[in-house]
């Protein structure tokens, strides 16, 4: 991960999950080749395990020289009732949310 390329590295973005994309406001420039606001298209890895949960992860590239800028993680979960999302990556920040799989949430009355 690289801090340098970033505005504010792990950014906490309260309930904000991507699954894909990118946060381009958060992006300064590549600070290996002062490119600014261009990444390359990033290849996802998905990973699935039997309970449902989901992982999806790849790199935050720099189109011109190849840098790796962040990290990119989010996963998806489901726990007791709740669809849990969280997500994790340097340029894009940190988030996390929860939501009732079931019509009525106990929780909201
Ligand atoms: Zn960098
Ligand atoms: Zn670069
Ligand atoms: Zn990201």
């Amino acid at each position: 991960m690289c801090r340098e390329c970033v505005h504010e590295f792990c950014k906490d973005r309260g309930t904000t999950c991507l699954e894909t994309g990118v946060y381009y406001i958060n992006l300064k420039g590549c600070v290996e080749c002062s490119t600014r606001g261009e990444l390359a298209k990033a290849e996802c890895k998905r990973e699935e395990d039997e309970d449902g949960a989901e992982e999806i992860s790849f790199e935050h590239r720099c189109s011109k020289c190849d840098h790796v800028v962040a990290k990119h993680t989010y996963s998806f979960s489901v726990d007791d009732g709740y669809q849990e999302y969280s997500m994790q990556c340097g340029l894009c920040g940190t988030g996390s949310d929860s939501r009732s799989v079931l019509p009525d949430d106990p929780h909201r009355g």
